[in-house]
């Protein structure tokens, strides 16, 4: 189901956040990964559909929040949350961060308030994970102001500058499903990273710019243009080798850190 070149065979998937430290507004997670909530939500059908169809696993101590503590934070530190698109691999964690805003897109925020809990699982949602009070928390993409990439990330065009400062611009990713967007991280060794989410399920598949079946991605979202982000991405990969290409879902990517010091 994830490339449209491969066998059938089942594929281990790993879910991944990222933690960015930003000196002045403190620690922020792209994403949260799985979480035990992950499993309470699909507990009921026909949400359970969701497990059935990729089932998880998630050790003790795997969820981010519990990782927190190992990078000397806990989870009420997390000053924001950016989260990518609203598919339950990517939100399961959201309300384990109380203080934090919730930096999305507003047509991926309308995928989980949609009306219809079997239309929402067939989408990949689990509107459960959505804490309360996610209203007052969001911040949108589509609000912050937009600035241009410069030729350097050419064919993307225009980035949203979350803090003001360039460090972290949301990039939409049209495609994987509605209001899918990445973030490119300028970071202290001003190396750029660019956290794809789901616009490709592998780094092989930017590098070949290969897609997933078109079963897939019309299941989730639109094939159209999931194809012409992943050509773009595949595109800005060859013509820029210091630039990081990380998907949400890729078996290459291990734990990695970048610091100053
Ligand atoms: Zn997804």
């Amino acid at each position: 189901m994830t490339r449209h070149d491969a066998g059938l065979a089942p594929a281990v998937f790993p879910a991944l956040a990222a933690l960015i430290v930003h000196p002045d507004e403190g620690p922020i997670l792209f994403d949260t990964g799985y979480d035990p909530a992950f499993f309470a939500a699909t507990e009921p059908f026909p949400e359970r559909l969701y497990r059935w169809t990729t089932p998880v696993s998630l050790a003790p101590g795997q969820a981010v929040a519990d990782q927190l503590p190992a990078f000397g934070f806990t989870p009420e530190d997390i000053r924001a949350v950016v989260v990518s698109h609203f598919h339950g691999d990517h939100i399961a964690g959201l309300t384990r961060f109380p203080n934090a805003r919730i930096v999305c897109a507003r047509a991926g925020l309308a995928e989980v308030q949609r009306k219809g809990r079997v239309s929402r699982v067939r989408r990949g949602v689990l509107a459960a994970l959505a804490p309360a009070d996610i209203d007052a928390r969001a911040v949108f993409f589509e609000d912050r102001p937009r600035v241009p990439l410069g030729p350097d990330m050419a064919p993307f065009e225009t980035g949203a500058d979350l803090l003001g400062d360039g460090a972290l611009l949301a990039v939409q990713l049209p495609g994987h499903c509605p209001g899918h967007w990445g973030l490119l991280v300028r970071q202290n060794d001003d190396r750029t990273r660019f956290l794809i989410a789901d616009a490709a399920w592998s780094s092989g598949a930017v590098r070949d710019n290969a897609p997933p079946p078109r079963l897939t991605t019309a299941l989730l979202g639109e094939t159209g243009p999931y194809r012409g982000t992943l050509h773009a991405l595949h595109r800005l990969w060859a013509r820029n080798p210091d630039l990081i290409v990380t998907p949400s879902h890729c078996g290459e990517v291990g734990i990695e850190t970048c610091r100053a010091d």
